[in-house]
């Protein structure tokens, strides 16, 4: 292709490689500094009830305080931290300041619930996430049963008979374990059986032809039974209007996530919410509406 659009073409596209690599060392050397330099952040989302309303969990969602370039999502840093392996610390870290917020929390009265945080495919090497899980929960005097790890379907099926015994051992300390973005892995459905998972995480992109594409439905249909089929919970993600709440109310879907209910917001804020619903303002139950 270059070679056809003549020798400036591939100068440009040369050009264009170049900038690209350069930003991404940049981004590498920089955070490297951020997490020596305390610049990560996590955000919290709240995982919602949808027969009741109630917040019951949230989801930890890492954010970078870049001292230049303002407040960062994982999109823009993400994918070269898992290229250097900088997500494995990264993740242990994490872990550590999702456990300590959940013990600040408990420690200020606030409503029990559990974290959710994510969990990279980097992070399975070895003992690396035992590890990591182990110092966080003892760290902060945490009972395991209240962090959650997700993992995505992608993660989770590369290499079934590594994370089949990683996994197993968690399932033993009674950690709870997300498949996250479910239905975008394209795998065969078999191998959840063998797998000890408790929730099933519905990707967005499904939520979101909700209610009128007869497609999306039936997937999100299909995936919800399945999962209750095997004794999972469900949680939908990426829920924005009350019309998709709907549905999922319709269909049982149990848990869900979604601007509908919240963004992610800074732990003072996400405090502010569970303080609020505890003042009993009615919350915005779904299925109980007639
Ligand atoms: P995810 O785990 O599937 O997280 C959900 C993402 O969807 C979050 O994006 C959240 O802000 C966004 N979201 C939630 N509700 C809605 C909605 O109603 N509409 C729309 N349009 N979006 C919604 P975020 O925070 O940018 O995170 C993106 C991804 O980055 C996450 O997807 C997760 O895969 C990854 N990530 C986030 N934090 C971590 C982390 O600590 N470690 C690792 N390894 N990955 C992380
Ligand atoms: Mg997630
Ligand atoms: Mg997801
Ligand atoms: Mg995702």
């Amino acid at each position: 292709r270059a070679k056809a659009n003549g020798k400036n073409q591939v100068v440009v596209f040369d050009a264009h490689l170049r900038a690209a690599s350069e930003q991404s060392l940049r981004i590498e050397s920089e955070l490297w500094l951020a997490l020596e330099r305390g610049e990560l952040r996590l955000f919290y989302q709240p995982i919602v009830e949808l027969a009741s309303g109630r917040t019951v969990g949230a989801e930890a969602l890492v954010r970078w305080q870049h001292p230049q370039r303002g407040l960062l999502g994982p999109a823009d840093f993400i994918d070269v931290a898992e290229s250097t392996g900088l997500v494995v610390p990264l993740g242990g870290w994490v872990l550590a300041e999702a456990a300590r917020q959940l013990a600040r929390w408990d420690a200020d009265g606030l409503a029990p619930m559990q974290m959710a945080v994510n969990v990279s495919a980097r992070q399975l090497g070895g003992d690396v996430l035992l590890q990591q899980y182990r110092s966080a929960v003892d760290a902060a005097g945490c009972a395991p049963q209240r962090l959650e790890i997700e993992l995505t379907e992608h993660t989770l099926v590369d290499n079934v008979d590594v994370n089949l015994r990683l996994l197993n051992r968690l399932r033993d300390w009674g950690v709870s374990i997300a498949i996250d973005d479910f239905g975008t892995g394209l795998s065969s459905l078999a191998y959840l059986k063998h797998l000890p998972v408790n929730k099933l995480k519905i990707d967005r992109s499904f939520v979101d032809g909700l209610p009128g594409d007869a497609g999306d439905h039936a997937i999100v249909s299909a995936a919800v039974s399945m999962a209750h089929a095997l004794g999972m919970q469900v949680v939908a993600e990426g829920v924005e209007t009350r019309a998709q709440a709907d549905v999922l109310c319709g269909l049982h879907a149990s848990l869900a996530q979604g601007w509908l209910f919240g963004r992610p917001v800074d732990a003072q804020a996400f405090a502010q919410r569970l303080r609020d619903q505890d003042a009993a303002q009615s919350p915005l139950s779904i299925c109980t509406a007639a």
